[in-house]
């Protein structure tokens, strides 16, 4: 995903002024609008990736942050990167 980015960074530094000329096409801004966001999407889950590592390694994984009980094991298959028990996640409108 970098890189695509980094390539539409590049187009757009020379193409900015095209973007209005191709009504056929999928215009550079709509492209790095998607991109962007799937990257940022992908940074997210990198996050929640090493989070839940981490909890992991502090022996505090499937463990809810709020109330301290443990996270069910069918909450953490549906969700891996659950932070919370099903009560408190749904207390806190996630
Ligand atoms: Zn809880």
């Amino acid at each position: 995903m970098d890189e695509a980015v980094a390539d539409l960074r590049a187009d757009r530094g020379s193409a900015v002024a095209d973007d209005e000329h191709d009504p056929e096409g999928v215009t550079l801004s709509g492209e790095w609008a998607r991109a962007t966001a799937l990257q940022d999407a992908a940074r997210r889950e990198i996050g929640e990736i090493d989070d839940a590592l981490q909890r992991w390694e502090a022996g505090a994984y499937g463990v809810c942050g709020d109330c301290g009980r443990g996270i069910p094991v069918a909450r953490l298959r549906a969700r891996p990167f659950a932070t919370r028990c099903i009560a408190c996640a749904e207390k806190a409108g996630a």
